[in-house]
């Protein structure tokens, strides 16, 4: 099964898919997280990206559809989730064609819906497990008093995201609607689309995700 997350920053895309992972052995593919790494590790790539991403804008087609076609000829396990993949048109147009050169093909896309307040309340509260990568909530899913990850069990560094602060966050929110949000009718109208409401706890999201995947 292959699936996309699609759905504005903060709306819970990468909590969903690391369950999906836990709960069904498939793999998450996150161009944040690639984004990150090649960042974090100087890549000449990375060095390219990390203004583009400081400001909250997109990085160009090429970058991130590179990232998954390498990523596509790996192993498989129980199918892919792209998570914050494809942000454009153009990039879901690539996704088609990808899938198709490896034979594989995509059976839903969800469409996490939460509104702007809520986001913006999510984005500044969250953090990650700097060892793990579990994703914690100020608010929803404190980070445990003790400072070790509930995931991987490991005394651990909570980190903030650079770009989670209001600013760039105002940005990737009208990236969003101006450029992401027309996948929405896209696959719509390839009636591939199921609408989730994201903004129930993480528990009744992942009951309505396994509902729209069952
Ligand atoms: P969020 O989890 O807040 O939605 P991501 O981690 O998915 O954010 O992405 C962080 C940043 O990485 C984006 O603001 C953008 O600069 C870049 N990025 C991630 N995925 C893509 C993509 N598919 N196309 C273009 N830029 C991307
Ligand atoms: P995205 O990958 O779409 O940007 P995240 O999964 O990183 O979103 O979630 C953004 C923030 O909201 C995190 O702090 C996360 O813990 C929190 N969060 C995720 N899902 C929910 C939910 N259903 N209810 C409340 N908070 C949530
Ligand atoms: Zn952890």
């Amino acid at each position: 099964m292959n699936i996309i997350l699609l759905g504005p920053p903060g709306a819970g895309k990468g909590t969903q898919a690391r369950i999906l992972v836990d709960e069904h052995d498939m793999i998450q593919l996150s161009t944040g997280d690639m984004l990150r790494e090649a960042k974090d590790s100087g890549t000449e790539m990375g060095k390219i990206v990390a203004d583009v991403m400081a400001r909250g804008d997109l990085v160009t087609d090429d970058i991130v559809i590179g990232l998954i076609r390498e990523k596509l000829q790996g192993d498989k396990k129980g199918g892919f989730i792209f998570d914050g993949f494809p942000r454009t048109l153009a990039q879901a147009d690539a996704l088609t064609g990808l899938l198709a050169e490896t034979g594989e093909k995509l059976d839903a896309v969800i469409e996490m819906q939460v509104d702007d307040e809520a986001l913006v309340s999510r984005i500044t509260a969250r953090s990650t497990c700097s060892n793990c990568g579990e994703v914690y909530n100020d608010h929803t899913k404190p980070i445990p008093a003790d400072g070790i990850c509930t995931s991987c069990g490991q005394k651990a560094e909570f980190k903030r995201r650079s770009d989670d602060n209001e600013e760039s966050l105002k940005n990737r929110l009208m990236e969003y609607y101006k450029k992401t949000s027309p996948l929405i009718g896209y696959y719509y109208a390839k009636g591939a689309l199921t609408r989730v409401d994201g903004l129930g706890d993480i528990d009744a999201v992942k009951a309505e995700i396994a509902a729209a995947l069952d």
